[in-house]
């Protein structure tokens, strides 16, 4: 998809606040400073209109990027913050179960994980939170700038198994740095809209 027209429409935490529009939802889930604001960027050719939204300390919202007219991005505020209060914890993840367990609209969920190194602990909880509740997930595996090419079959294949992927479960490599990987993503949501 050749994007021209995104909106940051609104930060939600409760369902009421949820955009109405009824547009298919793909959200974008991740570790902190995993590099899911690039990813969002790099999709929607711009350098910066999503922040990094999981600073400890800031509002842990769900926010809405209205794509041309068409469909939302919903960034998912990063997790794995060690410095994260238990509060804190709780409240993002009664806000996302809220979320995934009932929002129509959600098509799909994008992890993005880091190529580079086995997904973590918290990776694991994410992808097994999806799985329990049957959401369709796409794995994206990013950074793949940072891993020679001869070797990307060998860290895809320990991503997929760390993870205990099902096989369904699409599994992309990623560049933000490299602008590697973009149509592959798009090709993926698209066909789930
Ligand atoms: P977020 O916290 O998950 O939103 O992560 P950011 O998108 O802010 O990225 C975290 C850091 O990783 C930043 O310094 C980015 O420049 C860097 N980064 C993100 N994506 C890539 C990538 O594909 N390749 C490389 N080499 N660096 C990346």
């Amino acid at each position: 998809m050749k994007v021209h027209n995104v909106e940051m429409i609104m930060s939600a935490v409760k369902p009421e606040q949820y955009p109405t529009e009824g547009y298919p939802e793909f959200a974008l889930a991740g570790r902190s400073n995993v590099g899911k604001s690039s990813f969002i960027n790099k999709m929607i050719g711009r350098k910066s209109l999503a922040r990094t939204s999981s600073k400890p300390g800031k509002t842990q919202t769900l926010n809405f990027y209205k794509i041309e007219e068409q469909l939302f991005f919903v960034d998912v505020p990063g997790y794995g913050y060690a410095k994260v209060s238990k509060t804190e914890r709780e409240a993002w993840g009664k806000m996302i179960e809220r979320y995934i367990t009932a929002r129509e609209e959600l098509r799909a969920v994008l992890l993005i994980v880091d190529l580079r190194h086995p997904p973590t602990e918290d990776d694991c909880m994410m992808y097994d939170f999806l799985a329990h509740y049957n959401v369709p997930t796409i794995v994206v595996a990013t950074k793949a700038d940072k891993i020679p090419k001869g070797k990307w079959e060998k860290h895809k294949k320990v991503v997929r198994t760390t993870l205990n992927m099902e096989k369904h479960h699409p599994l992309l490599l990623f560049s933000s740095e490299k602008g590697m990987g973009i149509e592959e993503a798009w090709r993926e949501i698209e066909s789930r809209m």
